[in-house]
């Protein structure tokens, strides 16, 4: 049978659950999966919808759960204007595999509303936030699905939604939610944790291919939650960034960029292209620029079969949920790129989730230190094993398909032990 769950919609766009299930019949046939395990893997446990109503507008919303063999759905909430059921579908997907492969209790959960949060005001973003906790409630909470922030969505915004469920439920649930502010039980190690964990692998990447870490130049497509940590983790660890962008467009400066001076100006501006020390470029010339690694921390289908060839970085990372789609993918491997793939080099952000929620439910009892102890060993045995992989296949895979292969077999034994395939 085909992996043919949701295919491209009325418009002939390509939707993204489409990368998907071409991944999954790459890895099927590899993995010898049975007819009902492909369908296992592709039907999704809960798909939730609902109009969102701020002033008289209506903002259409989505929870959706794929996968929960492993334990309760766990993913972010994403506020954009290009939000589809496909796209949360795929994210929700995505975190399965991501959740998996990190060895975490959690199945795959994701959200979005269709909103350009930009043009909303503080009351109207606080009302939009209570009102997804009204529309979900019953299908959220600390062992059933755990949202946490996503593109545009952020800790204030998890504080609020926070307060909205707890006053719904009548009790406290800290653990209902990851990435809250410190002080309503999150923990320091979240916020940056995505990019923190990024840096541990792009470490580890630099040790197991002995690259010179003097000489490499590195660009940065994105530069939110994600993209601008990961940014600073590099500049403050002496590496040389030489581009970065966000959505109006990117800068290059071949002697290497001042990212806190960067930042500084994007605050006060709106863009990193108020920063004056920095040639302006496209985001599609920042993709196809002459460096060593490419960071991808911004959105979906970056890289394409349109633009794959024209490709020179030697390894990319990719922060972003599916940057890079199949197509693209088998022409970088054919280049011989190595990409260090999403649901692989963005797990920092649940993995530290996973210890914020695990501390709440234990009372807020282990202290920052020990949890960024546990952070640091988690992302580091989550990248040996994949390497490992890698070596042992020698190189005859991408670095996705063999990940791809780890996640799905830990799913598939707990949905034998459920007794579901
Ligand atoms: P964010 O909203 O903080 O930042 C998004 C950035 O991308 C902004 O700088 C925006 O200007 C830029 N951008 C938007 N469109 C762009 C374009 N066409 N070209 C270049 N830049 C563009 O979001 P984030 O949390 O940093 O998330 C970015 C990606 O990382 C997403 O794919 C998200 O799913 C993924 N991710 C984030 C986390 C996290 O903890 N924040 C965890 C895992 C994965």
């Amino acid at each position: 049978m085909p992996f043919a769950c949701c295919k491209t919609n009325k418009t002939g766009e390509t939707m993204v659950f489409d990368n998907i299930t071409t991944i999954l019949g790459k890895v099927a046939p590899i993995m010898n999966l049975s007819e009902q395990e492909k369908a296992q893997l592709v039907k999704f446990h809960s798909i939730q919808r609902a109009d969102l109503k701020v002033g008289t507008k209506k903002y259409p919303a989505f929870r959706i759960i794929h996968n929960n063999a492993l334990g309760p759905g766990k993913g972010g909430i994403r506020f954009h204007p290009n939000v589809s059921e496909d796209e949360v579908r795929s994210l929700s997907f995505w975190m399965s595999m991501k959740n998996s492969l990190a060895g975490l209790p959690f199945g795959g959960g994701k959200g979005g509303v269709i909103v350009d949060p930009k043009i909303l005001n503080q009351k109207e973003l606080q009302e939009l936030s209570r009102q997804y906790v009204r529309a979900f409630h019953n299908f959220i909470g600390q062992d059933k699905d755990i949202p946490a922030p996503d593109v545009y969505t952020n800790p204030q915004i998890m504080a609020w939604m926070l307060d909205e469920f707890e006053k719904i439920k009548g009790h406290h649930e800290l653990g209902f939610i990851t990435g809250k502010p410190v002080e309503l039980g999150g923990t320091a190690l979240r916020g940056d944790s995505t990019s923190k964990g990024g840096f541990i692998m792009f470490n580890e990447l630099i040790k197991k291919e002995k690259l010179n870490k003097k000489t490499l130049t590195i660009a940065v497509q994105g530069f939110g939650n994600a993209g601008w940590y990961k940014a600073k983790y590099l500049h403050d660890n002496k590496f040389k960034v030489v581009a970065v962008s966000d959505s109006q467009g990117g800068i290059y400066n071949k002697k290497g960029l001042h990212i806190i001076n960067v930042k500084d100006a994007k605050d006060k501006g709106k863009s990193v292209q108020d920063y004056a020390q920095g040639e302006h470029i496209t985001n599609t010339e920042l993709l196809e620029l002459d460096v060593d690694i490419l960071v991808l921390a911004a959105l979906e289908n970056q890289i394409t079969k349109k633009n794959a060839d024209r490709i020179k970085a030697k390894y990319i990372i990719e922060l972003a949920n599916g940057p890079i789609n199949p197509e693209a993918d088998a022409i970088l491997h054919q280049k011989k790129i190595v990409v260090l793939p999403d649901i692989l080099a963005n797990s920092g952000g649940v993995i530290g989730s996973y210890f914020e929620w695990a501390n709440n439910r234990a009372g807020n009892i282990f202290e920052l230190q020990h949890l960024i102890r546990l952070f640091d060993e988690r992302m580091k045995e989550t990248f040996d094993k994949v390497w490992l992989a890698f070596e042992e296949d020698k190189r005859k895979h991408d670095i996705r398909t063999l990940a791809y292969i780890i996640a799905i077999k830990r799913i598939l034994i707990a949905e034998k032990l459920r007794g579901r395939v």
